[in-house]
């Protein structure tokens, strides 16, 4: 133990169990790089405006949320709260949505920051891996994101989620029920604070997950009811081909979900073994974000997995996933001269693309034995006094507990051959 902990909200990945976090990261990202998407990474911190304009100055992630700093030359930044917003400042800034096809297809993995009041699921350091496509208005689109999120999460085994699916209309039907909702909203019972989100972005309130509250939304107008003919014939088309892919969903008419900058389709992913923090994953379109921050209309549609829950959603379901071992040969010397020996073999071992480990600090055999046994290896390479005068090691069979010797030199290509 030392005097530090990890700081509140956040916890370490450690082995064996950061294997997991790994892999959950690669099968999120597997689909994506297999259809079209290129990895793009960007700083962990950005101007602090860039959030307040993209992510929206009156969302909890904005005015309760970030971690924002000046720095000693007087820069006001934030740590980043989510990816959307620097992925698509990043694209103008280069600007590849003039390079050449649109859509420009990005995607991304790493931490992401908000100062939040921390529970099981809901962390202030945590891990997403997110998609964004930039610059194309097509159904077909935002249907291809749903599709690879499932792809993502089945892979991984995970079965008892679901799709929560909504439309939240443009910049043409969307006043029209603003002021609608507004109109119910306020002849409600609600408290200050919740009074001035009626003010403010009364969609939110929809989302609002008191009891009390949920209670009075029931006779709520729906977006729904409001959308125009384009949104409404959008939305059908999104509807259709996520049914054709056979990707079942739920139409949530009150999903609108904590960020500002979503148009048309908004989705998320909940699963139901997760308690309070369901959403493993959430997105949508957001045509209107790239104006907002000063760019072109690029219409544009995206999500983040969080990688975080997607663990916890695994270990809910039970869900073990098949990680090789990591290391498939353990090397064992007895004395100095084996030492030498070994370790120049296991450099070659390494050399040759076979995962290999040492019992290093002179260990007798009996604690080096149980060190190759923990470390998950196939094979064991024994190396004592009299193999090294006959120039031989003894090659021993984790699993069969067979052992054979095998000459020092014919070690790399034999142990190459056998784990190919
Ligand atoms: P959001 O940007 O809020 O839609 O988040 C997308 C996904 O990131 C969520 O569905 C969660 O899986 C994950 N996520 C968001 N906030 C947290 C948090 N504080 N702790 C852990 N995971 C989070």
């Amino acid at each position: 133990m030392s005097t530090f902990q990890a700081p509140k909200g956040t916890y370490d990945l450690l082995p064996p169990s950061s294997a997991t976090y790994l892999a959950v990261r690669e099968a999120i990202s597997a689909p994506l790089r297999n259809s079209g998407y290129g990895y793009v990474e960007t700083p962990g911190f950005e101007n602090v405006e860039l959030f307040a304009r993209g992510v929206g100055e009156s969302t909890d992630i904005v005015t309760k949320e970030m971690y924002a700093f000046e720095t000693k030359g007087g820069d006001r930044l934030a740590l980043r709260p989510e990816g959307t917003a620097s992925v698509l400042r990043a694209a103008l800034e280069a600007n590849l949505h003039k390079a050449g096809n649109l859509p420009v297809k990005l995607w991304y993995s790493g931490s992401y920051y908000r100062y939040e009041r921390p529970q099981k699921g809901r962390y202030r350091h945590f891990s997403q891996v997110g998609a964004e496509a930039i610059g194309a208005e097509d159904p077909a689109l935002d249907a291809e994101l749903i599709i690879l999120a499932d792809q993502a999460y089945r892979s991984l085994g995970l079965r008892d989620f679901r799709i929560l699916l909504n439309s939240l209309g443009d910049k043409e039907c969307r006043p029209a029920y603003r002021e609608a909702l507004q109109d119910f909203l306020r002849g409600l019972d609600l408290d200050e604070d919740t009074r001035r989100r009626v003010d403010i972005n009364p969609l939110r309130v929809l989302d609002d997950k008191r009891a009390d509250v949920q209670k009075q939304l029931a006779g709520a107008p729906l977006l729904r009811d409001h959308l125009c003919d384009a949104c409404r014939a959008y939305h059908q088309e999104v509807r259709e081909l996520l049914s054709a892919a056979g990707v079942a969903f739920e139409d949530d008419e009150k999903l609108v979900r904590g960020l500002d900058y979503y148009t048309r389709t908004t989705f998320e992913f909940v699963h139901d073994g997760l308690g309070s923090q369901s959403a493993v994953g959430g997105g949508g379109r957001y045509d209107g974000l790239s104006e907002m921050i000063g760019g072109p209309a690029l219409p544009s549609v995206g999500w983040a997995l969080g990688v975080d829950r997607t663990v916890l959603a695994l270990e809910a379901e039970g869900v073990t996933l098949d990680l090789p071992a990591t290391t498939s040969v353990f090397a064992v010397p007895i004395g100095e001269e084996a030492r030498r020996r070994l370790f120049g073999v296991v450099t070659q071992l390494r050399k040759a693309g076979v995962a290999t480990d040492f019992a290093y600090g002179g260990k007798g055999l009996k604690a080096a034995m149980k060190a190759a046994n923990r470390s998950g290896a196939r094979y064991a390479l024994v190396l004592g006094e009299r193999d090294l005068t006959e120039g031989v090691a003894q090659l021993k069979d984790m699993e069969s507990g067979e052992q054979e010797p095998v000459a020092l030199d014919a070690i790399v290509e034999k142990l190459g051959s056998r784990l190919a």
